[in-house]
């Protein structure tokens, strides 16, 4: 969603903002959001049109949303719809972001931010695998959840709890290094 991921797909002279966003990703991947909330400019048979699955509320109007992990990141993180983004991915930036563009941390400092939650995140869902349930396409806290309510329901054997303690502390640690870097504060654009 990120102004930033707005910037990720010129691959020539990238600013460092535009380095940053294109080694990280994790406002697109699920890991710091479940969903895009569409706008009412975006087009959501357009967005449908480029192979987009869409989820809507039953209010009238329904609120649409883009689901995520978005099913338009690529592999090198880059948008595959990048020219027909939804307007909360145009204008989201995380405060690693904010912070690099406006010159509080150096690129280096936001670079370490970005590889650190990246490496958590990759942790949690390795240790999600190990404990099964098939639902990669789902948001990475979400599948926390799952995996913990599984593993307290008494089903779970000893290998699987601990490995869920482990799940546990990793998700901890990220959902800390989120709050306290990545997510933006009150009164800033955010999804
Ligand atoms: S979380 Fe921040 S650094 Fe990462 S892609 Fe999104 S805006 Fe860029
Ligand atoms: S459409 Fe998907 S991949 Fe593209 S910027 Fe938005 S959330 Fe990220």
């Amino acid at each position: 969603m990120p102004a930033g991921a707005a910037v990720r797909d010129r691959v020539t002279a990238m600013s460092p903002g535009e380095q940053l966003c294109r080694a990280c990703g994790l406002c697109c991947d699920g890991t710091l959001f479940h969903h895009v909330k569409l706008g009412a400019g975006d087009d959501p048979r357009a967005l449908r049109a480029n192979g987009m699955n869409l989820l809507a509320s039953r209010a009238r109007p329904p609120i649409r949303r883009l689901p995520q992990p978005c099913a338009a990141l690529c592999a090198d993180r880059s948008c595959r719809i990048y020219a027909r983004r939804p307007t909360q991915c145009r204008t989201f930036e995380c405060r690693v972001f904010q912070d690099l563009t406006a010159g509080r941390i150096t690129a280096q400092a936001a670079m370490l931010l970005v590889r650190r939650a990246r490496r958590w995140a990759d942790r949690a869902r390795q240790l999600l695998r190990r404990l099964g349930g098939g639902d990669e396409h789902r948001p990475l806290s979400e599948r926390f959840l799952r995996a913990r309510r599984r593993a307290e329901s008494g089903e779970a054997d000893a290998t699987a709890r601990e490995t869920c303690a482990d799940l546990s502390l990793v998700m901890h640690r990220l959902h800390l290094l989120a709050h306290e870097k990545f997510h933006t504060r009150p009164g800033t654009p955010e999804s």
